[in-house]
């Protein structure tokens, strides 16, 4: 079968890679001219891990896993009000299955793995397609027209498939109240202040991680909510809106916004999670963020995205005969659909606890959080590591 695969992600990638080694002949298109820088921390653990698992990519994963000491709570200014060891809680939680690792860090790996095998082509899209029912006709933005027996749109939050395929962004993005950024700033100034911790500070509405990555840089993470929307993402509104949520904050966030804003390189983006339906129409169909983002609420986007994947291989596996294949797609959507949408609810319910709105909450989730064994610092620490329903795998 010949497949194309619209966007070469955390979901894009893993997708080629299997299709690949069951015999499929996968052809992957990727809007960015380049690979993408680190990104951001991700927690990696649940159903991605034990997909990777089956991929035998788990100690490559471990050569670019963070080990992080320990998560260090600060108080408004700075001063550190109490920190909770990391690997404890790592063997606590996960019994050690579960890594953290820069998001571009895992692309880079899973690129590594199919670069000779199958074709990226990088700095392209689709155009447009037309389906009959049996094929896909694709035109890309090299120029190119190509006919396919399945499109997979793996272009994330924002598919461009989805749109083609389905309709407008806003028909299956539910908004849910939060702003986030994440930039490195590589400055030895900045970095001397601040040791090998896993930083947060919260305060009311919004929230500011730091951690140091290879290279002596350090990653940022921010999250606030915000009752106004946002249509226009230029630098110049970010900027604004980074400075309107974040600029009146002590410690180093003053010279962490300074960096940020004389770089580029900012991943900026309103907070919301992806609900359809269906993932499916004829011979076009969605997987990872495309078609069930869980929000970084959740924690398991990219665990899911590589589970996703796995899923929808496995299942075009042994399909030899066209009408096989909207079988194939049904039974994926039909293992994956519940467990994104159970993530989705817990990524919802636990919006409030990992950014308090007022102090009394913040107060009562950092209670919570000095006693690990209490069933509400379990589930604060589960929010990005909630096991939810599993995914059969
Ligand atoms: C700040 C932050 C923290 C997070 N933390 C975690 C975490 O701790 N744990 C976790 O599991 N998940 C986390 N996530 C979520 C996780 O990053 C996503 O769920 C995951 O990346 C989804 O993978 P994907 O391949 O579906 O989409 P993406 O990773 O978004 O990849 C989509 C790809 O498609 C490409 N593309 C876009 N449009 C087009 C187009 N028109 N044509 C071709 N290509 C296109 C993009 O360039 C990109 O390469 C976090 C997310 C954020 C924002």
């Amino acid at each position: 079968m010949k497949l194309l695969i619209s966007g070469g992600g955390i979901a894009g990638l893993t997708l080629a890679f299997w299709l690949h080694s069951h015999g499929h002949e996968p052809l992957v298109v990727e809007k960015s001219s380049r690979l993408r820088d680190e990104g951001y921390m991700i927690d990696f653990f649940g159903p991605g891990y034990e997909a990777s698992e089956k991929m035998s990519i788990l100690s490559e994963i471990e050569g670019i896993h963070y080990q992080i000491p320990r998560l260090a709570f600060l108080g408004p200014s700075g001063k550190e009000r109490f920190s909770l060891g990391y690997a404890t809680l790592r063997k606590n939680l996960f019994g050690d299955r579960h890594f953290n690792f820069m998001r571009g860090d895992l692309e880079r790996l899973l690129y590594s793995k199919i670069r000779d095998r199958v074709e990226v082509r990088l700095g392209t899209e689709v155009a447009s397609f037309e389906q009959d029912g049996a094929q896909v006709r694709a035109k890309l933005t090299d120029g190119s027209t190509d006919t396919f027996d399945v499109l997979v749109g793996a272009d994330g939050v924002h598919s461009r498939i989805r749109e083609l395929a389905f309709g407008p962004d806003d028909s299956f993005e539910r908004p849910l109240g939060y702003y986030t950024a994440a930039f490195i700033v590589d400055d030895p100034k900045i970095r001397e202040g601040v040791d090998d911790a896993f930083y947060t500070l919260t305060v009311p509405g919004r929230q500011v991680a730091v951690y140091p990555i290879r290279g002596d840089r350090l990653a940022t993470f921010f999250i606030h909510k915000a009752e106004h929307r946002l249509y226009d993402f230029s630098p110049q509104m970010v900027r604004e809106e980074l400075y309107w949520a974040y600029g009146g904050m002590g410690w180093i966030v003053p010279e962490l916004l300074e960096r940020c804003l004389d770089g580029g390189g900012v991943y900026f983006d309103e907070l919301a999670q992806v609900e359809m339906p269906s993932w499916r129409r004829g011979r076009v169909v969605l997987v990872g963020d495309a078609c069930g983002c869980v929000s970084l609420l959740a924690g398991q986007g990219a665990s899911m995205a590589i589970s996703g994947a796995y899923t929808l291989a496995e299942e075009l596996a042994e399909v030899r005969e066209e009408e096989d294949i909207a079988g194939a797609l049904a039974r994926y959507e039909g293992k994956l659909k519940p467990p994104v949408e159970k993530r989705q609810q817990e990524g919802r319910r636990m919006a409030r606890w990992f950014v308090p709105d007022n102090r009394a909450i913040l107060a009562v989730r950092d209670a919570a959080m000095r006693m690990t064994t209490s069933s509400l610092a379990s589930l604060l620490l589960r929010h990005r590591f909630a096991s939810g329903n599993t995914v059969k795998l």
